[in-house]
């Protein structure tokens, strides 16, 4: 049997890989990829072979990684996690037609983890996670997850906070947020996590409003908890006592 390796390799630094996913990698011959991480990962794995597709051409990336994975061994890369925010539930829907290929998903770590690490704590306690991208998923939709989440007091990551057409999301989402979350509500976003160029930023939710940010960052909106301890946002886990 034939087998497609579905990898999150992480924020994108050799170290913030798990074993299984530099396993993986290292059992393919063939990398499939976004450009981007294909470049990336051609710095760890320099000998492999690598077929790169557009960033929106997620369809197309996966019927090529299944293609070639009847022949031969293939990793279709995501960063972070794969399956958040990322292909394998697409693999797995378009894997159907091809019923000789194993499909093996490989977790990784997070944007939401390995962002709150370089904040500090943020996630503590109990948090949401949502994307503001609305080229899947209708606007009115992520307005009422924003609405409930800020309403129900958890700690939120935005995924996709901004994009060329987007470059309001942000501001609108903080609005919404704003309507039940103060704001002095503890913020931080980090750009770049794990590779050239990393910031981070602890700010409040209204100054976070006016902030521009790219689609390389993820952003955390604090609960009613959150503080800002030496530089760093931390957000209790409730122990009284401590
Ligand atoms: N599968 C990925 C998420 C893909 S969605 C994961 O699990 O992390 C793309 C969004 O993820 C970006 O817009 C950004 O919000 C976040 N992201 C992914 N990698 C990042 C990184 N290295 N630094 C900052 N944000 C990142």
């Amino acid at each position: 049997m034939s087998r497609l390796y579905i990898v999150g390799f992480g924020a994108g630094n050799y170290e913030g890989m798990t074993i299984a996913a530099e396993r993986a990698i290292s059992e393919s011959s063939l990398i499939v990829g976004y450009t981007v991480y294909a470049e990336l990962m051609k710095k760890y794995f320099p000998e492999k072979r690598y077929e790169v597709t557009a960033m929106t051409k997620e369809r197309d990336r996966v019927i090529l990684a299944l293609e070639r994975a009847q022949n031969e061994t293939v990793s279709l890369i995501c960063s972070g996690d794969s399956g958040i925010y990322g292909m394998a539930g697409l693999a797995l829907e378009l894997a159907e037609n091809y019923p000789e290929v194993d499909i093996e998903i490989v977790p990784g770590v997070t944007a939401a983890v390995s962002g709150a690490a370089v904040l500090g704590a943020p996630l503590t306690h109990d948090f949401a996670v949502i994307s503001l991208s609305d080229l899947l998923t209708p606007w009115e939709k992520i307005e009422k997850r924003l609405m409930l989440a800020a309403e129900a007091d958890f700690t939120v990551v935005l995924y996709n906070p901004s994009s060329k057409n987007r470059a309001d999301y942000l501001a609108r989402a903080c609005d919404i947020m704003l309507r039940h979350k103060s704001p002095v509500t503890v913020c931080g976003y980090v750009k770049n996590i794990g590779r050239d160029g990393e910031e981070s930023h602890i700010l409040t939710l209204s100054e976070l409003r006016d902030t521009p940010v790219d689609m390389f960052t993820t952003v955390f909106v604090g609960n009613s908890e959150t503080k800002a301890i030496g530089g760093r946002m931390v957000t209790p886990r409730g122990y009284r006592n401590v």
